[in-house]
């Protein structure tokens, strides 16, 4: 197990900040707000990764603010992707988390065309050997085995690696006593790995088992999108299940379910806000408190351990 330590400075979004600005034309060191003018003005004025638009509320959001925010839209509360080095910088305290098989990688085992190819591209983009990232670490004064997906590295689906590794990360969890917290954020199950994948559904959901039988809390966060495999899965079997606002979440997409059933689909289907009105999920958290809940509802969850211990 090594050590690491994520700073500001290995974000990512610090260095586009630099090339960017390397890039302007207008060879100004601080960058100017665009101008409001045609759509070709505007695409010339814009240096490429300053300036971000809000897809909800189209605001011009400056990258820097918009980080410092936790990627979340100022003016309309918009939650924007959030890589998982940049979620588990902001949910641990500072040096606390110990990652755990950050070198595993696929074995490509159906020598699926292509598949090496592609891994080792987004290998190179991302940063990360795949899509998961898990460790230990302390949230508030509670140390928890947490796992983070993130969705920049094909998709967020769930390969053997995705798997393998979440699941050495609740059996970690059951072996020291701790509680598990795995956010996700997936398109599903990896297809280059076929059943290799699917089986990994089976595998997660079987340490979890363990896990409960423990008696440790597990809670699941769900962010926009978790579909398919992993939402019929370890995502959907927390006992606590909460997700970000406005959240895409479901097994199937709404236009598969709407070409399959033939009728039309209630308003806000498959919305965080429509599945914590039905039941599905137990509650909407903010990117902002996300880390406070997660203190809170970690304390109310292990309290009885506490006091077992406390006992001697
Ligand atoms: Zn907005």
């Amino acid at each position: 197990m090594t050590t690491t330590t994520f700073t500001k400075k290995s974000l990512s979004l610090e260095s586009k900040d630099a090339s960017s600005k390397a890039n302007d034309s207008n060879g100004a060191t601080f960058p100017r707000k665009p101008k409001i003018g045609s759509a070709k003005s505007r695409k010339r004025d814009i240096p490429e990764g300053i300036w971000t638009k809000c897809p909800k509320c189209s605001t011009m959001l400056y990258d820097k603010e918009l980080d410092e925010n936790l990627k979340v839209c100022i003016h309309c509360n918009h939650h924007f992707g959030l890589g998982a080095r940049e979620r588990i910088h902001s949910l641990v305290e500072t040096c606390s988390f110990e990652e755990m098989d950050a070198e595993m990688v696929s074995a490509d085992v159906l020598q699926f065309p292509f598949y090496p190819d592609k891994i080792a591209s987004y290998q190179k983009s991302t940063g990360f050997k795949d899509a998961v990232v898990t460790g230990i670490g302390k949230i508030g004064d509670q140390r928890v085995a947490l796992g983070v997906m993130d969705f920049s590295f094909l998709g967020g689906s769930m390969g053997s690696v995705v798997g393998e590794k979440l699941t050495r990360l609740i059996e970690a969890g059951t072996d020291r006593g701790l509680p598990v917290i795995i956010i996700s954020t997936s398109g599903g199950a990896r297809m280059y790995e076929g059943m290799f994948s699917l089986m990994q559904m089976a595998k997660t959901c079987g340490a979890l088992a363990y896990h409960a039988k423990a008696r440790l809390p597990y809670i699941s966060v769900l962010t926009n999108p978790t579909y398919a495999g992993v939402m019929a899965s370890y995502a959907s079997v927390g006992d606590l299940i909460i997700a970000e606002p406005a959240a895409m979440i479901g097994f199937a997409g709404p236009r598969v379910i709407k070409e399959t059933t033939q009728s039309d689909l209630p308003p806000g289907f498959q919305t965080a806000e429509f599945l914590v009105e039905h039941g599905l999920i137990d509650a909407i958290v903010p990117r902002r408190e996300m880390k406070e809940r997660l203190a809170y509802y970690l304390d109310f969850l292990t309290v009885g351990q506490k006091q077992i211990a406390a006992l001697g």
